[in-house]
């Protein structure tokens, strides 16, 4: 027999509300009985149990505590090759066990994907805005360790926008399932709240009500909700945005990695780090202080010495199985073992000599995309709204694409900057050309970001387990290994490499 969750008295509760709310509202909208239906809709969702092998369940693991040891790495020299978030993430605790580390990076600064940006000594958020730290216990953790107390968007009473067609669909984000769906009850049309629901409730089933699959989003929606305007101008600006699902991949991306984004991250269902205090729990600024704190960390550290510009060309191993890393300029390290922390395209032609078959072939599955993202100052269709979500039309394409531009810390009236994404040149050039004013242009980044698929992103957790397993010397990490690319899935699989690396399991 089913046994009943623990959470049936709130839901009960969601229930007696929904019946109230129905009566409260039945004399004000032609629509109300529709609410009231995705509102039942949405409660009897609940009631179904999280499956086993569930995109849901892995995020639950990807936060459980890892105890990082104090010992075990005496003697061991070990050579970790870039320095974003995963890299210095894997010095550290290499430090903490006693290794000898040593961290090349290509740039002149650490820091990856996360690049801190400072102007006259002032810092602002270049390419990473947005997190809610609950979410992101590894990081959280972290950030407290560190002392970094977390820095809220302040948007709560700010509406954002996605510009829906020649309508905006103007909500506030940040303020829970309720107030989200009020929001797009009073503005969507019948047919686009209809198609919405199906489409929350689609990928909701493929996050948490089964196993996930290569079950693509194209597969999950269909042929007419793929093509509806609520998911083009309202899902993709909205979520793909933030699954770095561009147009093109919505044959290919799994649809749990879509849907990852929405109930883990946007309307989360379930606190993952249930410790989490006020500021902690609200979407805030990641600003880059943290990567500044972990380099002056390890800096001070006798076992840790770091060689930046340095590009790595090559992990090779000599007739005596000793380990080297070959630099570009090169410079040559020998070392026991070897973290490569770089995008899998990046770690690929460096490792494919040295690491296991079966790393090698998983590396081969990442492809990545180009990414623009553009500090500027034009507010002329922002204005006072802390973000805005757009579907594009390329001028010259002809295609669809998707922008997010956004203020680095949301709802701040006064911000001096604001961070356009787009990914793809030929969109870029379109952005810049024909949406914007060029000349407000501040400073572009160019990072690549990995791209998921119907190969790599599955049972990710039981794959990469039994990849770290048949490492010995020779190691990768990155953020991509663990589903969304966020700075939790870039920390938790660092740990676990490190805890492989010394012998001991996940
Ligand atoms: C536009 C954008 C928005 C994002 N928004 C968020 C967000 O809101 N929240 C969030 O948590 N995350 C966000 N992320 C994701 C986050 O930035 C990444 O997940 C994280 O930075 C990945 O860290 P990493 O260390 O795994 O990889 P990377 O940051 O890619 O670091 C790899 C490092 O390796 C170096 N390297 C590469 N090749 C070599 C070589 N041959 N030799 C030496 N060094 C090399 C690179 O220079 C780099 O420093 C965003 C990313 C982007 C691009």
């Amino acid at each position: 027999m089913r046994k009943f969750s623990r959470f049936v008295p709130i839901k009960l509760g969601l229930l007696i509300v929904t019946i109230l709310l129905a009566y409260m509202i039945r004399e004000h909208s032609d629509f109300w009985w529709l609410w009231v239906l995705g509102y039942l809709i949405s409660i009897s969702m609940l009631f179904r149990q999280e499956h086993p092998k569930s995109t849901a369940r892995n995020m639950a693991e990807d936060a459980l505590h890892l105890e990082m040891p104090d010992h075990g790495g005496e003697g061991k020299s070990v050579i970790v090759v870039g320095g974003g978030i995963s890299g210095l993430t894997a010095a550290k605790y290499l430090l903490k066990a006693g290794c000898k580390v040593k961290l090349v990076e290509e740039r002149s600064i650490v820091g990856g994907n996360n690049d801190p940006y400072l102007e006259n000594g002032e810092h602002h958020s270049t390419t990473v805005i947005i997190t809610l730290p609950a979410q992101q216990p590894h990081y959280l953790q972290l950030c407290r360790e560190y002392g970094l107390e977390q820095t809220p968007h302040e948007f709560e009473d700010l509406k954002g926008t996605i510009a829906f067609g020649d309508r905006e669909l103007n909500t506030k984000m940040g303020s829970g399932v309720g107030g989200f769906l009020k929001f797009i009850y009073r503005e969507a049309t019948m047919k686009e709240l209809f198609d919405g629901f199906l489409i929350f409730y689609k990928f909701y089933r493929q996050y948490k009500l089964r196993p996930e699959s290569n079950k693509s989003v194209a597969d999950v929606l269909g042929k007419r909700l793929a093509n509806s305007t609520v998911f083009t101008h309202f899902y993709m600006p909205w979520v793909g945005i933030n699954t770095w699902c561009r147009f093109e991949d919505v044959t290919t991306q799994p649809a749990h990695v879509f849907a990852s984004f929405i109930f883990e991250y946007a309307l989360t269902l379930d606190i993952r780090d249930k410790t989490a205090k006020y500021k902690e729990d609200y979407w805030s600024v990641l600003d880059g202080r943290l990567i500044h704190k972990m380099r002056d960390d390890l800096l001070s550290n006798d076992n840790f010495s770091q060689h930046l510009n340095s590009k790595v060309a090559n992990v090779e191993k000599d007739a005596d199985g000793q380990l080297h890393v070959v630099a570009e300029s090169g410079d040559r390290w020998s070392c026991d073992s070897v973290v490569v922390a770089t995008q899998p395209a990046h770690a690929l032609p460096m490792i494919d000599d040295v690491a296991p078959p079966i790393l090698v072939k998983e590396l081969e599955k990442w492809k990545q995309m180009d990414c623009y993202v553009i500090f500027h100052t034009d507010f002329s269709d922002i204005g006072n709204r802390p973000w805005l979500h757009v579907t594009h039309k390329n001028e010259t394409t002809g295609k669809n694409y998707i922008t997010n531009t956004i203020k680095p810390r949301m709802g701040d009236l006064n911000a001096k900057f604001l961070i356009t994404y787009v990914y793809n040149t030929e969109n870029y050039l379109d952005f810049k050309a024909n949406k914007m004013d060029e000349s407000t242009i501040v400073k572009l980044y160019e990072p690549k970001l990995p791209i998921f698929n119907l190969e790599n992103s599955i049972d990710r957790n039981a794959v990469w387990r039994e990849i770290d397993t048949e490492c010995s010397d020779v190691f990768w990490t990155q953020a991509c290994r663990s589903g969304l690319q966020y700075h939790n899935n870039g920390i938790v699989s660092s740990k676990r490499v490190v805890r492989q690396l010394l012998g001991l399991d996940w």
